[in-house]
């Protein structure tokens, strides 16, 4: 396989530290020409020493003018600023694939000139595919821009599907762990605390998602995900909870049969494959040991423990739109939970008005970020009625 050269924007989340031990253990396969990250200048400064990078870009404006005025970086280092710094990093001419792992809106358009740019895209951040699925896939298409998914579900069924036909396949499933509170009586949902909700069993990430995980909107906006990255419609698509988090995906076919996907729980299996396929060298991360028991269960969901689950799916199935405002809503109660102004089962309360009082509209980019901006405000007010 010849080198691939990288664009790594979200280097400094837990996405870009895994990204950075791929490439590290793979230095003649893959190599980083720029990093991007919104803010956190400090975090990108090894990296940019180790892999000797030649551009960073920094989303914030001010973040870049610290950079540069440090001396930190190396001589000749370009340091980029804003959403138009952040695109020029995405297309150098050199970069083969972009890793598009920035939290929040802020990765969208630069992601999209990318795919313009006829970029692969190696896709972990989830506002895209949920904000703006309809417009990033059609382009995507049509400028053959490949979309290898980074999120361990959804690589699994990338996995999964090479060199099936369309038409066997029945339905998609994901794997859900369920969380730290599957087990934990409902009654005492309520008094969930962040420090309880940051605990997640099995894989460490940052805590906007970690609480996602423990009420399983993370799995609704992977439903989403999966609905635009595998064309497949919302009653096609399925989640099944397995708390060991070692089988990421099902396809059902069919027949009936199902096949599984399993990887230990570390992110550098799906980054790698994103990144390498299909090639496929040993990976630099534990493998399971079949000499243990490894006890896997799969569950059903149960609706009442995972109202967010539910909320998404109509949400998916309403289109437009809706998802947008189901992420927004979404994301506005999980920070006012996490600074202690709303309880836990209230983010589903959130999520709920919210969703109720927005139209479905189109699914262009312009109306989900439209969609993005009403649904945040009516959060807001939300959560002041709601609050604790
Ligand atoms: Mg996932």
């Amino acid at each position: 396989m010849a080198q691939r050269t990288l664009a790594l924007l979200g280097a400094s989340g837990s996405i870009g530290g895994s990204t950075l031990a791929v490439v590290a253990a793979h230095p003649d396969r893959l190599r980083i020409a720029s990093l991007g990250a919104r803010a956190n200048w400090r975090s990108l400064i090894a990296a940019a020493r180790a892999h000797r990078v030649g551009v960073v870009a920094l989303a914030d404006p001010k973040a870049a003018a610290e950079a540069r005025a440090s001396g930190e970086f190396a001589p000749g280092t370009r340091i980029l600023e804003g959403e138009a710094g952040m695109t020029e990093a995405a297309c150098l001419p050199e970069v083969d694939v972009v890793v598009s792992a920035i939290v929040g809106t802020g990765g969208l358009r630069p992601t999209l000139a990318a795919i313009r740019a006829g970029k692969a895209i190696a896709l972990a951040s989830k506002e895209i595919l949920v904000l703006a699925g309809a417009a990033v896939t059609a382009e995507a298409r049509a400028r053959g821009a490949a979309l290898l998914p980074v999120d361990s579900e959804h690589n699994a069924l990338h996995q999964l599907l090479r060199g099936k036909a369309p038409a066997e396949i029945a339905r998609l499933i994901l794997t859900a762990s369920g969380g730290p509170f599957r087990t934990r009586p409902l009654d005492s949902l309520a008094d969930v605390a962040p420090e309880d909700a940051l605990r997640h069993p099995n894989w460490s990430m940052g805590p906007k998602i970690t609480v996602d995980s423990a009420t399983m909107a993370n799995k609704g906006l992977e439903l989403i995900e999966a609905r635009w990255l595998f064309g497949m419609p919302p009653e096609r698509l399925g989640v099944v909870i397995h708390p060991q988090s070692v089988i990421h995906a099902l396809v059902e076919l069919t027949d009936g049969t199902l096949q599984a996907q399993m990887s230990p729980p570390s992110m550098a299996y799906p980054i790698q494959d994103a990144l390498l396929h299909p090639d496929r060298p040993p990976c630099p991360a534990p493998r399971l040991d079949l000499t243990q028991t490894l006890g896997l269960e799969l569950l059903p969901p149960d609706s009442a423990r995972y109202p967010l689950l539910g909320l998404a799916l109509d949400a998916a199935r309403a289109g437009g739109a809706l998802p947008a405002a189901f992420n927004a809503a979404n994301e506005v109660a999980v920070a006012a939970f996490l600074g202690r102004r709303l309880r836990f089962t209230d983010i589903a309360r959130v999520v709920e008005r919210v969703l109720a009082s927005s139209a479905a509209g189109d699914d262009t980019l312009d109306a989900a970020l439209a969609a993005d901006a009403e649904a945040r405000r009516k959060a807001k007010e939300a959560v002041g009625s709601l609050a604790r």
